[in-house]
């Protein structure tokens, strides 16, 4: 890891700025190489997280293992995260303050690692990085730029253990990531604004 994503991740580790710091076993950063080209983004630890202090271990874990095998990667080949670094309470929703208390941390690991394309799963991580008028529903396996960056939205794999439909739906948008990723996807160009601008219009 890079010495700065590596001070990243310890300041994460001994982080107090919000209060799900106080039933947190252990704080989230994420993991994979520092100098990964595609970065997932989920919405928060749970419990396996929480456990262990690292991202998607528990059954959303193992499937997002098995899409990315799909498209013949690995989770070592990737960067894992969330959009909060410390458990929720009884696994509900992040608040927006504590998105917002906690985004320094996901917008530094961006710009340290430069990821060609930012993959956010589910509605929660989607809203923070294009805005709140996009969900999964509306925007999964569209492309998007988002100040220069490839933002490529996907329906969270906790959703496809509940509704098995979804698992093809992630099938096939995992065979666009691959396209993208050979350069030969289609880009949506609309301007949604800023990850800023979406958390101060998330109400
Ligand atoms: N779900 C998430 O959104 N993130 C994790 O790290 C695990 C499950």
């Amino acid at each position: 890891m890079s010495n700065e994503l590596s001070l990243v991740t310890s300041e994460i580790l001994s982080c107090t700025k919000c209060e799900l710091h106080k039933g947190r076993k252990n704080a989230v950063p994420g993991e994979g190489p520092a100098n990964a080209e595609i970065m997932f983004v989920g919405e928060g630890p749970g419990q396996n997280e929480d456990d262990q202090g690292r991202p998607f271990v528990g059954a959303a874990g193992k499937l997002l293992i098995e899409l990315l095998e799909t498209i013949d990667l690995k989770r070592t080949d990737v960067y894992i995260t969330n959009i909060v670094k410390c458990r929720p309470p009884n696994n509900r929703a992040p608040r927006k303050s504590e998105v917002e208390t906690c985004n320094p941390y996901l917008t530094e690991q961006v710009s340290l690692i430069q990821p060609k394309i930012i993959c956010p799963l589910g509605t929660p991580a989607i809203a923070t990085m294009l805005g709140d008028e996009y969900s999964a529903t509306r925007s999964h396996g569209k492309e998007m730029v988002r100040e220069g960056r490839k933002i490529f939205p996907m329906y969270h794999p906790a959703a496809a253990l509940y509704d098995a439909s979804l698992k093809q739906v992630l099938v096939s948008d995992f065979k666009i990531l691959k396209t993208i990723l050979s350069g030969q996807g289609k880009t949506d160009d609309r301007s949604a604004g800023t990850v800023k601008e979406a958390l101060e219009k998330w109400a």
